[in-house]
């Protein structure tokens, strides 16, 4: 028998035991159990539009009349739309709008172009060269094949209040663009998130890029995220970043995820850091104060106490490493 006869007939077996697993599965399942018949689709129909420009793809929105959704990696999409948890009538694809996929240095800024995927994210030499921090989160990021497709500016839009790129956004004074027919508007990271998965965005909007800060040289940051396997969404996670001048912590930034309805940055922490040199004594008060700052929820991963006690446990870690990283690079810059 030849190679090619071979797998044809390795093939032919593995079908017919398939098929008779699934006739015997047909015999003793009660028809309740199937609900769907044979030519019906996990989701519910929709039109599909792969608009070719922004242009295309704002008026397409604008006309399905607030029952359109953006497609991009369809990471969290296509899930949801399986599931039947949405249903939109038309899905806008704009993977095939050109220029959308670049990641660009503008004055002290980083641009993410709507279709820039994780997996580009986490390898591009700008990213690693002027935000570290976001390099090191990437780490945490779902999964090769997730990070393959899924783009950063999709899961701003998303808005998972456990998910690292809004909280990155958030974190490094981001900007958001939104086009709709109507034109063009910035939006303000600290106004963008409005709850879990609920966005500033209105239904004829769609996100072309974000804007987000990179760091100036001297600034040290810490990232410590903590889920329970790897690419899991975060039960709770710390991002921080501060410089170090004439030994105390200036330009302080707190953020957090997994701990609240929406990433947060917290203003008062960084009051509490800021001006001040790093000691037990700076770090058991922000332990403290987060405690009460905190209100997360309780769910099958974790407990509120617990997600609690990991926020004060996870910023210790983070801000010993920012205020490292913040007077290695001044030692290196004096000396
Ligand atoms: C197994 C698994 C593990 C994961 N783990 C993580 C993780 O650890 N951390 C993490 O951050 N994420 C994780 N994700 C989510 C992943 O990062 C998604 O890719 C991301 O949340 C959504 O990006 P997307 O491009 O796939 O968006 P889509 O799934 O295409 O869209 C998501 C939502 O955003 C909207 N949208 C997308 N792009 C735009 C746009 N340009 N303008 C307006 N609306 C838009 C869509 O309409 C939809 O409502 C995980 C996903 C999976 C399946």
């Amino acid at each position: 028998m030849g190679l090619a006869e071979a797998r044809r007939s390795r093939n032919d077996k593995a079908f017919r035991d398939v098929s008779e697993q699934q006739a015997a599965r047909d015999r003793t399942t009660p028809a309740s159990v199937l609900p769907m018949d044979d030519t019906e689709m996990k989701p519910a129909p929709f039109e599909y539009i792969a608009a070719t420009s922004t242009a295309e793809a704002a008026q397409a929105l604008a006309a399905a009349n607030g029952d359109g959704k953006i497609i991009a990696g369809g990471q969290s999409l296509m899930p949801m739309i399986n599931f039947r948890l949405v249903k939109p009538a038309v899905l806008i694809d704009i993977n095939r709008i050109a220029g959308l996929d670049r990641i660009e240095k503008l004055g002290e800024r980083l641009r993410f172009g709507a279709t820039v995927r994780h997996r580009m994210t986490a390898t591009d030499a700008l990213v690693s060269r002027h935000l570290p921090i976001l390099h090191d989160a990437m780490h945490h990021v779902a999964h090769l094949t997730v990070r393959n497709r899924g783009t950063f500016c999709g899961s701003v839009c998303h808005a998972d209040p456990a998910a690292e790129m809004p909280m990155m956004t958030l974190l490094l004074d981001g900007s958001i663009t939104a086009l709709s027919i109507r034109g063009e508007r910035q939006i303000a990271a600290s106004d963008f998130f409005i709850g879990s998965l609920t966005t500033a965005l209105e239904p004829d909007e769609f996100v072309t890029s974000i804007d987000i800060d990179t760091l100036p040289p001297e600034t040290g940051w810490g990232f410590e995220e903590f889920s329970r396997r790897h690419g899991d969404f975060a039960l709770a996670c710390v991002a921080t970043t501060l410089r170090v001048v004439d030994g105390v912590a200036r330009d302080v930034r707190f953020g957090m995820m997994g701990v609240g309805e929406t990433p947060l940055r917290l203003p008062e922490i960084e009051t509490l850091i800021e001006g001040e040199a790093l000691s037990e004594a700076l770090l058991q008060d922000v332990s403290e104060a987060l405690k009460g700052l905190l209100h997360p929820n309780t769910d099958i991963h974790a407990s509120a106490d617990y997600r609690r006690h990991l926020a004060g446990a996870l910023a210790r870690r983070a801000l010993r490493d920012a205020w490292r990283r913040a007077t290695l690079c001044k030692d290196r810059t004096d000396g």
